[in-house]
């Protein structure tokens, strides 16, 4: 019997982007969802935290689409994923946070061939990404610190259940890849004794396919000045390569693949 699949479930999306090169393989098409129970203080798309519709003078933030809506954008590009193992990548905000919306769009696009990835915080339930998993080719996972009071000061709540999800993904069946990202934020996650502490637990990710640091930046700054919002950081630099280099060397410690 083929499975039901609520094509008219809504769900609150900020924006669908399409052939995007940096999130996952190929030519992508991302849905960004709209709503975040994080507080990442270097977040770049602070408007996508809010639940709510947004609006300032010049834009609105948020609209409420169903699953057949985000489908039929999905599918304009389907001959470019095709050609460039592209597909799509569900984002956020939190997709956690709409269980059965991205549920409901994962099922939608591996029904019709279409490859998915999904870019998480990995806050929510273990029963609602245990559910998604069998419909998600990539697991794009961040573990943005690992001192669990840092974590709380810098993105708003603890990070316990981000790392017991992704224990409980390593032991996951299924064909799915696992990949972890670490944003590396100067002054923040950047210290030997953090960035060893993130290396030592990817050690233990045996499913992991690769570690991916991904350096600060500061796009994303002037949204919340329009929002009204303070940028916390505005001391804070973009890492040099070569800072880079050092910060993937120590994770590299415990880490057999690290970019
Ligand atoms: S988890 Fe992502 S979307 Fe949410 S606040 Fe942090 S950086 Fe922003």
């Amino acid at each position: 019997m083929m499975e039901m699949i609520e094509k008219d479930r809504q769900g609150m999306v900020l924006r669908i982007e399409r052939s995007s090169i940096h999130d996952g393989d190929g030519f992508r098409t991302v849905v960004f969802l709209k709503g975040c129970p994080l507080r990442c203080q270097w977040c770049s798309t602070p408007e996508s935290q809010s639940f709510k519709i947004e609006e300032t003078a010049e834009n609105t933030y948020g609209t409420v689409m169903t699953v057949d809506d985000v489908m039929r954008e999905v599918r304009k590009d389907s001959m470019f994923f095709f050609i460039s193992g592209g597909g799509m990548t569900l984002s956020g905000g939190e997709i956690l946070a709409q269980p059965e919306f991205s549920l409901a769009l994962l099922k939608n696009a591996r029904r019709e061939c279409i490859d998915t990835a999904v870019e998480t915080a990995f806050y929510g339930p273990w029963k609602n990404i245990a559910a998604m998993l069998p419909y998600i080719n990539t697991v794009y996972a961040d573990v943005k610190l690992f001192d669990r009071e840092r974590h709380k000061q810098f993105c708003g709540v603890y990070n316990d259940t981000i790392l017991e999800n992704l224990l409980a993904t390593n032991q996951a069946e299924g064909d799915f890849r696992l990949v972890v990202r670490v944003p590396v934020i100067p002054g923040i996650n950047d210290s030997g004794e953090e960035l060893e502490r993130i290396g030592e637990f990817g050690r233990r990710l045996k499913k992991m396919d690769h570690m991916q640091l991904l350096p600060y930046h500061r796009l994303g700054t002037a949204t919340y000045k329009k929002l009204g919002r303070p940028y916390l950081l505005e001391e804070v630099k973009s890492p040099s390569a070569e800072h880079m280099a050092r910060c993937r060397e120590l994770v590299g410690k415990y880490v057999d693949h690290v970019i």
